[in-house]
C-alpha cells in the first residue's frame, strides 16, 4: 500500500479496477471478441479516468486549493508564486498538510510571544506602580503631618521637609530612568557616535561622585598603567550614563573604606572597560538576572544602602551597550567584590 498516494494514482487505480470489472461482466454476459473486449476496456478506462479526475478536481481539490491559498496569503501576506504550481499531478493534500502544520506552528509561536509580552507588560506596570507608590506615600505623609501642625514644631519640621525632598528626588530619579528605558526600548534610538577618551570621562565621573564616595570612605582609582588616554568611538552622552551607573553601584554596594577601580584593556578592535569594587559581591544564582528591570538581590539592603536605587540602572546600562553592538558582562565573588566589564569600539589614535 502506498502511503499518501497522489490523486492521479488514485484515479488511475480506480479507473483500472472499474474497467476490469465492467469488462469481466460484459465477457460473462455476452460472448465478445478479444478486440471488442480490449476496446471496451480502453474506452471505460479513459472515460472513468477523465470522470474521476475532473470530479476530484472540481468537487474536492478546488476547495482544498482555496484553503491552501488562504493559508499561504495569511502566512506571506501576498500571493505566492509556488501556488501556480499547484496541480492534481502533484500531491496537494500532503503539501497542504505541511502548510497547515507550519502555519499552526508559526501561529503558536506568535501567540506564545504575545502572551509573554502581555505578561511582561503586566509585570512591568505592577513594578512601576509599586516603585512609584513608596515615594509618593512618603511625600504625602510628611506634607500632611506638617500641615496638621508639625510645621510649627522646630524639632521635626526641617527634618520632615528634608525627608519629603529626598522622596521627591527619588521620584524624579525613577521617572528619569523610566523615560530612559522607554526611549531605549522604543528602538528609536539615535546614536551620536564620536571619538573620545574614556579615561578622561571616567575621571570626570569620579569627580562628580567624589562626595558620595567620600561619605563611605571609598577611594575612586584608576588601575596602575591605565591612567592614559584610551580612545573609543561611541555615543559620549550615553556612555557617560553607563559609567555613572556602574560607579554609583560600585560605591553603593562597595565596602566602607574600600576602593572602586577603573581599568582599560586594548582588545584589538575594541577597548574593554572594567569597573571593579571590593564589596560584598553577588551570588552566582543572581548574576544572570541583575540586568533585568527592577531586579534587586536584596530589596531591603538596596534601600538601606543610601540613595535607594531604582532597580533600573543595570537594565539601562545593558540597553546602551547593546545599542552600540557591544557586550557587557559581570563577574563576582561573594565577600571579595564585583567587576563589570563592557567593550566599546576602539577610536583612532590609541
Ligand atoms: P539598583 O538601583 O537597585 O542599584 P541596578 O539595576 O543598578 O539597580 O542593580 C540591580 C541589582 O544588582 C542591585 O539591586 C544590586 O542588588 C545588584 N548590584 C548591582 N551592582 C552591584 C555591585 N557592584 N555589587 C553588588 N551588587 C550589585
Amino acid at each position: 500500500m502506498i502511503r499518501n498516494p497522489k490523486p492521479i494514482y488514485i484515479t488511475l487505480f480506480v479507473s483500472f479496477v472499474l474497467s476490469i470489472l465492467v469488462s469481466t461482466c460484459l465477457l460473462l454476459v455476452e460472448k465478445i471478441s478479444l478486440a471488442t473486449l480490449l476496446l471496451t476496456f480502453v474506452l471505460i478506462f479513459v472515460f472513468s479516468f477523465l470522470l474521476f479526475f475532473y470530479s476530484l478536481e472540481y468537487f474536492i481539490y478546488r476547495k482544498i486549493k482555496l484553503i491552501y491559498k488562504t493559508i499561504h496569503s495569511l502566512k506571506t501576506q501576498k500571493y505566492d508564486a509556488k501556488l501556480s504550481n499547484y496541480s492534481l499531478l502533484n500531491d496537494p493534500i500532503t503539501n497542504m498538510n505541511k502548510e497547515v502544520i507550519n502555519w499552526a506552528r508559526d501561529q503558536k509561536e506568535q501567540l506564545d510571544e504575545l502572551k509573554k509580552l502581555a505578561e511582561f507588560r503586566k509585570e512591568f506596570l505592577g513594578n512601576v506602580s509599586h516603585e512609584l507608590k513608596t515615594p509618593i506615600f512618603n511625600i504625602q505623609g510628611y506634607i500632611h503631618t506638617l500641615i496638621d501642625g508639625a510645621i510649627d514644631d522646630p524639632e521635626v519640621n526641617i527634618r520632615f521637609l528634608q525627608k519629603a525632598a529626598k522622596s521627591a528626588d527619588r521620584l524624579s530619579d525613577l521617572v528619569a530612568d523610566l523615560l530612559a528605558i522607554s526611549q531605549l526600548e522604543s528602538g528609536e534610538l539615535h546614536m551620536e557616535m564620536e571619538r573620545f577618551d574614556i579615561n578622561a570621562m571616567v575621571k570626570d565621573v569620579y569627580e562628580q561622585l567624589e562626595v558620595r564616595a567620600k561619605d563611605k570612605g571609598i577611594s575612586l582609582i584608576i588601575k596602575e598603567g591605565c591612567n592614559k588616554p584610551f580612545y573609543v568611538y561611541a555615543d559620549r552622552y550615553r556612555i557617560r550614563q553607563v559609567v555613572v551607573n556602574l560607579v554609583i553601584n560600585a560605591v553603593k554596594y562597595g565596602s566602607e573604606f574600600g576602593t572602586t577601580t577603573a581599568a582599560y584593556y586594548d582588545m584589538d578592535k575594541n577597548i574593554l572597560i572594567e569597573i571593579a569594587d571590593n564589596g560584598e559581591g553577588i551570588e552566582q544564582e543572581h548574576l544572570p538576572r541583575i540586568f533585568e528591570r527592577f531586579y534587586r538581590i536584596d530589596k531591603s539592603r538596596t534601600r538601606e544602602s543610601g540613595g535607594g536605587g531604582t532597580g533600573l540602572g543595570l537594565a539601562i546600562v545593558k540597553h546602551i551597550i547593546e545599542a552600540h553592538n557591544q557586550t557587557i558582562n559581570v563577574r563576582s565573588t561573594v565577600g571579595k567584590g564585583t567587576t563589570f566589564g563592557f567593550t566599546l569600539k576602539k577610536g583612532a589614535g590609541n
